[in-house]
């Protein structure tokens, strides 16, 4: 049966799985797909993946519990629509979640991420965590809740429940409390972004998520939002406003640089440590964002910045994104993303792994450990390294 409802049926046949959307942009080696850098399979990559839906899309193969997990182990770092020489590139993700829009419409998704939409439903919240503990990140700190201050600090569901990410959000407002940046927060009353809703291809309960928090943050008032998350950030700048909800969005690595420049943050000083930046994908291919987290790492005294081999727009994605960071489709194997970019960070020799972003900090924190390098590097958000200097 051929699925004539899939909105690329037009388009689908002109990849020639030419392969180039595995590489980095020097070519060098083909493990640049965080999927097909784990299980080293052709149909692990968005050429392989493409030829698989067209052939389900013709009729000529059956949706089974297999496809749907080599068709869920993307993990949407769209490193792939970076190397695609295709007219078509932009749309090759699009096309991965349209698949996935079907498998959810059929009911036939993998069962972690059956479990992680129903989580996202029920309670606000991937871990399937109680609302009421949402706001237990935020112990110790004296924060006002949202009324008419100039930002709303969106701390995501991260952030308020991990209990690594609770750190780098902690961090985060004390840090802008030192730099008198005038914001309040939701507390209990905030609920998921939404943005790995969209990556799954739930777009019913994507609608329900955006149309829910744009509410809010109309009656709030709300006009300036600064995220911890680079995945809120992606949500609030570029899903919701399909549903109405125009808001000024800041991921907070970019009021980094003007802050320092006005001398409301003083950065740190440290005695001679070397710092490598991982890009964050919904940061960096996502959104273009590479120079503003540099400018605040250059800044810290005594530090010097070393780059990876493949950064900003060839970074190896950590392999958290389409909330892989929850249902794990790619863990467990020393080719797992999270472990080969511990390894590429220790390569560089650099004290510090500095990360913007919520779920790669816990997992490449633990991918750290788990290659056994925690005395030799650690994983820390730039919001850590920067929090206690402050003016
Ligand atoms: S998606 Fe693009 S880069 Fe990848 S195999 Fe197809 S044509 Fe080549
Ligand atoms: S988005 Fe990333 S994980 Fe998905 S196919 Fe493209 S390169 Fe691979």
């Amino acid at each position: 049966m051929a699925l004539t409802q899939y909105k690329y049926m037009d388009v689908i046949h002109r990849c020639f799985r030419c392969g180039y959307c595995k590489f980095p942009q020097d070519w060098e080696d083909v493990d640049n797909c965080p999927s097909y850098a784990r299980y080293r399979l052709e149909s692990y990559s968005n050429g392989g993946r493409l030829w698989l839906i067209r052939a389900w899309m013709n009729g000529e193969i059956e949706l089974s519990d297999h496809l749907a997990d080599i068709v869920y182990s993307c993990v949407g770092c769209k490193n792939c629509e970076e190397k695609c020489p295709l007219s078509f590139s932009e749309d090759i993700l699009n096309m991965v979640i349209a698949a996935r829009n079907l498998m959810v419409e059929q009911g036939r998704v993998p069962a972690a991420v059956k479990k992680y939409l129903i989580n996202v439903q029920l309670h606000g919240n991937p871990y399937g965590l109680a609302s009421k503990k949402r706001s237990d990140w935020m112990e110790g700190l004296d924060l006002e809740p949202f009324k008419d201050q100039e930002y709303l600090y969106f701390v995501g569901s991260e952030g308020a429940y991990d209990s690594r990410a609770q750190f780098a959000g902690a961090a985060l407002a004390r840090l802008l409390q030192r730099a008198e940046v005038p914001f309040g927060v939701l507390g209990n009353d905030e609920t998921d972004d939404g943005n790995e809703v969209e990556m799954l291809g739930e777009d019913g309960l994507m609608e329900m998520v955006a149309e829910k928090n744009i509410c809010r943050f109309k009656a709030l008032g709300v006009k300036k939002i600064i995220t911890l998350s680079p995945h809120t950030y992606n949500a609030f700048k570029n899903i919701y406003p399909r549903f109405g909800g125009n808001f000024e969005v800041k991921h907070y690595s970019q009021l980094l640089p003007d802050l320092i420049k006005e001398g409301r943050i003083l950065p740190p000083k440290l005695d001679n440590v070397s710092i490598t930046y991982h890009d964050p994908c919904f940061l960096g291919r996502w959104n273009g964002e590479y120079k503003a987290p540099r400018k605040a790492l250059q800044a810290i005294d005594g530090a010097h910045l070393i780059e990876m081999a493949r950064n900003r727009k060839s970074a190896l994605c950590c392999g958290g994104g389409s909330g892989n960071y929850y249902t794990d489709l790619l863990g467990g194997s020393e080719d797992s993303p999270a472990r080969i970019r511990a390894r590429q960070a220790h390569a560089t020799g650099a004290d510090i792994l500095a990360v913007a972003c919520p779920n790669c900090l816990t997992m490449l924190e633990d991918a750290v450990k788990v290659e056994g390098l925690e005395e030799k590097i650690k994983v820390k958000d730039i919001a850590e390294l920067f929090e206690r200097v402050v003016n």
